[in-house]
């Protein structure tokens, strides 16, 4: 199976990616945990990377579709988080043979709330919300033992860009798989437990 799952800031993409890949043992990739991820290592691509992510903007197509085709060799079945995010992104996949796209759909006035709520913990693998998603050990990961923070662009400023540019260069990719017949829009307003039968049941699994 290979899924897509798109959606904007804050609207438990991430969350469902995780869980379905544990499950369906598929492999998970989101290619913003591995941006962050280098960015962390402050290595010279990391502080590159840093200013588009700091700022809210799309870091450019070609590098990041080049890391998803790398990371996807020889995979059969995966499921992407937050990829393609532009026209161009989703043109370049052509031949990776998509089985289905969800996407979520929630307000920028109910993500600007949830992102105030949103941690991560330290490694980046792992999501919590304060009150809907948390942890056993406040402000500790379950799986991992490392301490929660809050991701850099998780401030509100920085989330209405993530917005803007969610409409300017991702709905297109949500029309164009609309246009394919892939397309699955899940309401992202649900608590996450109802958000992942709802996905479930449309994969039949
Ligand atoms: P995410 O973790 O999916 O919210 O992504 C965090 C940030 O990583 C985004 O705001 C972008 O700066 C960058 N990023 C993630 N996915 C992509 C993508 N498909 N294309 C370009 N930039 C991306």
């Amino acid at each position: 199976m290979r899924i897509i799952i798109l959606g904007p800031p804050g609207s438990g993409k991430g969350t469902i990616a995780e869980k379905l890949a544990k499950e369906l043992k598929l492999f998970h990739f989101s290619p913003g945990e591995l941006l962050r991820e280098e960015v962390q290592k402050q290595t010279t691509l990391g502080k590159e990377i840093k200013q588009y992510l700091d700022k809210g903007e799309l870091v450019p197509n070609a590098f990041v579709t080049q890391l998803v085709k790398l990371e996807l060799k020889n995979k059969k079945n995966f499921i992407l988080d937050g990829f393609p995010r532009s026209l161009e992104q989703a043109k370049d996949i052509d031949d990776l043979k998509i089985t289905i796209v969800f996407a979520m759909d929630v307000s920028e006035t109910i993500v600007l709330k949830r992102l105030a709520q949103r941690r991560i913990c330290a490694t980046g693998e792992h999501t919590y919300h304060r009150t809907i998603l948390p942890p056993k050990k406040k402000g500790i990961c379950d799986y991992d033992g490392t301490k929660l923070i809050q991701r850099k662009d998780d401030k509100p400023s920085t989330i209405k860009e993530r917005f803007k540019v969610y409409r300017k260069e991702t709905i297109p990719v949500i029309q164009y798989f609309k246009r394919k017949k892939l397309l699955d829009i899940i309401d992202g307003t649900q608590d996450p437990e109802t958000v992942y039968t709802t996905v479930k049941r449309i994969l039949h699994t």
